[in-house]
């Protein structure tokens, strides 16, 4: 090579060095990326949405976060997020939640929603599956379904959609409508049994093969959740198996914690044993002792002993601040069957309780998802409605499961700091890498979620592992965590010094192709 060559090349290697400076670097902080087992301090740029470069040498930045002392991890990603208001995403991007999606209930028509959403101001990524409850209704009421929780809600007065086997033309009609979600983009088949137990075996496996020859996932809430048999959780997650082994489809459990109630030691082994044989199950959990659902819901009525089954009189419901009345409990399921409750069935204050919780968390196959659910007021005449405004904080009335402010950062600050029941690395997988591999086979969009590499999206939070703590509690839910330095949704800021950025619109629909 000629000398004039080697200046020209050069010359033009110091323009490039030059111009690269970053549109944001995150500075000297801890970066932990669970996939390439990375913990180090390190240097972070981000050009437009993607990570451009991790290097341990400084690197020039038009702006500059400096993040010593603190943690920079992947954005956490949410499978199981019922509430995707405006204000549900923000009480979810304040503790480090990038992506929430509404895999369990799922929702149809797939389209409307996506369409909807994109019409609302999204913080933070946002996604749907197809919805097998909002067919099953849409079979057995002659209507078409439509896209909103009060569709499924106006439908917990009626019984033939929840109790009853599927005649042929609905059967066909369910199928279809769930079908027509896939084609719609939507991220697999959310099959929310507990609230419709009546299905047929026929029924459920027909969307377990459905699922497989769309190879896409399936989640289950299971049908039954009890300790007593026939009809137990262990039967009915035993159900969930048997489709996927047969069919090949890959099924996710949601919230094992809450399904398993009791039992759920030897629940998480039958599913240790089933993923030891190939089978494709993955599994989900909070970190809570109370779940929430319809007042009226299936496991709530039926069958006649339902209290003894689970444990549970009206008093282990909450509605607001307070725990109900039997009066109340009966008033709400003869009136208003559709009205969110969170009930009591594990008691975080009791050391074998508690031990019951963090086994379903701490399980290595276990990844953290929040359930989280709408943020609701109270109207004039008693009823409750949900929260779609866009003040913040949100109003001091609104009220909501303490997990849908607090379930991330209670892993950070109570498992990882407090009792140190597993690793900051391990509990940033089960929050971030382990909900993208659970999707990343049919939706191509994750595999470049959950993870600090370069070329992988910017959807960053960097939190004060000294101090992040969630601040909701049973009492007053509407508290959004603390800790959270930073977070950026596809490279742009979404929370900065702490301060959550009140028009940030960062986030993308998660969709798979359309048909
Ligand atoms: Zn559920």
């Amino acid at each position: 090579m000629n000398q004039l060559l080697w200046i020209l090349l050069s010359l033009l290697l110091s323009s490039t060095a030059l111009a690269q400076a970053y549109d944001i670097v995150v500075e000297g902080g801890r970066v932990i990326d669970p996939e390439t087992s990375l913990d180090a301090i390190r240097n972070v740029g981000i050009q437009a949405d993607r990570i451009a470069a991790i290097s341990e040498f400084p690197l020039d930045g038009k702006l500059v976060i400096n993040a010593k002392g603190k943690v920079v991890s992947p954005g956490f990603i949410d499978l199981h997020a019922h509430g995707q208001a405006l204000g549900d995403m923000r009480m979810q991007v304040m503790q480090g939640v990038t992506t929430v999606l509404e895999l369990e209930s799922g929702v149809l028509p797939i389209g409307q929603w996506y369409s909807l959403l994109e019409q609302q101001q999204t913080p933070i990524n946002y996604g749907a599956a197809s919805a097998w409850t909002f067919a099953r209704i849409a079979a057995f009421t002659n209507t078409d379904p439509s896209p909103t929780p009060a569709y499924f809600q106006d439908a917990q007065k009626l019984d033939e959609w929840r109790f009853d086997i599927a005649s042929p033309e609905q059967f066909d009609r369910i199928l279809e409508l769930v079908e027509q979600g896939l084609d719609e983009g939507g991220l697999g088949i959310g099959i929310n049994s507990g609230y419709a137990p009546g299905y047929g075996q026929k029924e459920y496996f027909a969307l377990a093969n459905l699922a497989a020859e769309r190879g896409v996932a399936t989640y289950t809430h299971t049908r039954y959740i009890s300790n007593t048999e026939p009809r137990s959780s262990f039967e009915a997650i035993k159900e969930l198996i048997g489709n996927s082994a047969i069919t090949g489809a890959h099924m996710h459990l949601c919230h094992v914690n809450s399904g398993s109630l009791r039992d759920i030691h030897a629940i998480l082994d039958m599913i240790e044993e089933a993923q030891a044989h190939g089978i494709k199950v993955t599994v989900e959990a909070y970190p809570y002792g109370a779940g929430n659902g319809v007042v009226g819901a299936a496991i709530f009525t039926t069958p006649d002993d339902w209290r003894e089954r689970i444990d549970s009189d009206a008093h282990s419901f909450q509605l607001g601040a307070d725990r109900l009345t039997e009066d109340e409990f009966a008033d709400l399921q003869a009136n208003a069957p559709g009205t969110f409750v969170t009930w009591h069935y594990l008691d975080e204050t009791v050391p074998e309780d508690l031990a019951l919780i963090d086994a379903s968390v701490t399980h290595p196959a276990v990844s953290i998802a929040s359930d989280s659910v709408f943020w609701a007021q109270f109207t004039d005449d008693g009823g409750v409605t949900f929260y779609t405004g866009d003040e913040w904080p949100l109003p001091d009335d609104v009220f909501s499961h303490p997990r849908s402010a607090g379930t991330f950062a209670k892993v950070l600050r109570s498992y990882v700091r407090e009792r140190g029941l597993m690793s900051l690395s391990e509990a940033i997988r089960k929050m971030s890498l382990m909900p993208a591999q659970t999707l990343e086979d049919f939706v191509p969009q994750m595999r470049s979620k959950g993870r600090i590499q370069v070329g992988m999206d910017a959807d960053i939070v960097v939190f004060d592992p000294t101090t992040v703590a969630d601040q909701s509690t049973y009492e007053n839910a509407n508290q959004p965590a603390t800790g959270v330095q930073t977070v950026l949704v596809n490279g742009e800021f979404v929370v900065r010094k702490s301060k959550l950025i009140l028009d940030a619109n960062a986030g993308r629909p998660i969709r798979r192709e359309v048909r």
